[in-house]
Order: C-alpha cells, then sequence, then structure tokens
C-alpha cells in the first residue's frame, strides 16, 4: 500500500501529475481541492454567509461529496463543472479558510485511502496524510502557472492570460497561511521537466519508501 501527498498552488500542475501518478501506482486519486470547491457550493446553494464559519462547517458536514472517473458529485449530482466556475473559484478560498470546515472535510478527504492513494492539495502533507510515504510540494513560475490555466479553460489573449495570473496571486496570498510544505516534502518545479520523467520519477520514489517502511507495518 503506497500514500503520496502532492501539495502545492493552483496552477501548478498537481492535477495532471497527482492523476497519472495515482494510474502509474494503481491507487485512488484524492483532489481535496474539489472537495472544498463541492462544499463551498454547497454553502452558496445553502445561501451561508462565506464569512461565517459554524455555518459553512455545518453545511460541510451534512453533504454527500463523492469522486468517480475525474467528476465530483455532491450529494449524487455531477458538479464538476460548477465547481469551476467563477462563483466557486472566487469563494473556495474564504470557505476553506474556516477550521471547522477544514475539519468537517476530513473525513471525504481519508475515505478510500484503505488501500493507499494520491492525494492532492495544499495541505495534504501535514494535515490529511500526514505519514505519507512520499510528500511532494510542487512549484512553477507565475508565468508557467498562468499560462497552464489559460490553456486549461481555452484563453489566449494576453490580457485575459494577465488577469488569471492576478486571480492566481490573489488565491495564494488568502491560501497562504495553509499552503506550507511539510518538512520532509521534496520539492519539484513542474516548469523543469515533462509530466512523464516527473510521473515516473516520482512513482520510483513512492515505491522504494513504501517498500523501506514496510517492515514497519508488519
Ligand atoms: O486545487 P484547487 O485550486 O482546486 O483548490 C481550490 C481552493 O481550495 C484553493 O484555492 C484553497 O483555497 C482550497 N483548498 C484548501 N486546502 C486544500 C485544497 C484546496 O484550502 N487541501
Amino acid at each position: 500500500m503506497i500514500v503520496v501527498a502532492i501539495d502545492g498552488p493552483g496552477g501548478v500542475g498537481k492535477s495532471t501529475v497527482a492523476a497519472a501518478l495515482a494510474a502509474r501506482l494503481q491507487v485512488p486519486h484524492i483532489d481535496t481541492g474539489a472537495i472544498y470547491r463541492a462544499a463551498t457550493l454547497a454553502t452558496v446553494r445553502a445561501g451561508v454567509d462565506p464569512a461565517d464559519g459554524q455555518s459553512c462547517a455545518e453545511v460541510a458536514a451534512r453533504v454527500d461529496i463523492r469522486r468517480h472517473g475525474g467528476r465530483t458529485f455532491l450529494d449524487d449530482e455531477d458538479v464538476e463543472d460548477a465547481i469551476r466556475g467563477p462563483e466557486v473559484t472566487a469563494l473556495v478560498s474564504q470557505v476553506s479558510s474556516h477550521p471547522p470546515v477544514r475539519t468537517a472535510l476530513l473525513r471525504h478527504q481519508r475515505a478510500g485511502l484503505e488501500h493507499g492513494g494520491v492525494v492532492e492539495g495544499r495541505d495534504a502533507g501535514t494535515a490529511v496524510v500526514p505519514d505519507a510515504h512520499l510528500k511532494v510540494w510542487l512549484t512553477a513560475s507565475p508565468e508557467v502557472r498562468a499560462g497552464r490555466r489559460a490553456a486549461q479553460i481555452g484563453v489566449t489573449d494576453p490580457a485575459a492570460v494577465a488577469s488569471l495570473a492576478d486571480e492566481l496571486a490573489q488565491r495564494d496570498a488568502s491560501d497562504a497561511q495553509r499552503m506550507r510544505p511539510a518538512a520532509d516534502a521534496i520539492m519539484v518545479d513542474t516548469g523543469d521537466a515533462g509530466v512523464d520523467d516527473i510521473v515516473g520519477d516520482l512513482a520510483a520514489r513512492a515505491t522504494a519508501a513504501a517498500s523501506a517502511a514496510r517492515p514497519k507495518e508488519q
């Protein structure tokens, strides 16, 4: 059983790397950002004030959030498109800043990890799976990150790309408190190598770390 934590800021390539690594290791891929986004959508629909941590946490605790085949389901409704839209993107950082919301969502983030997994987010290595066999912190320059986000959503106009860069910088600032690499995380710049090389290297490291840990588990 192998558990890997992949953290880093938005637009750094976490989802691409985490999904490919999970497929390579044949373990589930847990996208904790999608879980925060789905909970944020639930608070919007419930008409809750995003500044009210207790009410947001109550909503987060009562909804069912699942992921299948790269899609996100909120109480069995496919909300993958809605959670990537501007309304949720603008509010998710504030909703997820409340400690009771974070506690309420931990159960969704740890569900399905019995046989291992690749968990991606901001605090996977420090809070969700602090005992992961491998912890990775992804980085990339602001230009690379904005360019990737633009490509993801089909934006080409330079002014629109610049505004995406601003949006990413603002979200970094408001996520800053919980965006901390674990002390034992390895740093990987996703602008330096292709996805296949990065995933191959991480798969080898994770497999070696898990087999070194195995005698201790028995
Ligand atoms: O990864 P993604 O950009 O979809 O995450 C959306 C937001 O969810 C982040 O900007 C952050 O505010 C929040 N988040 C978090 N903790 C995580 C993952 C995401 O607070 N582990």
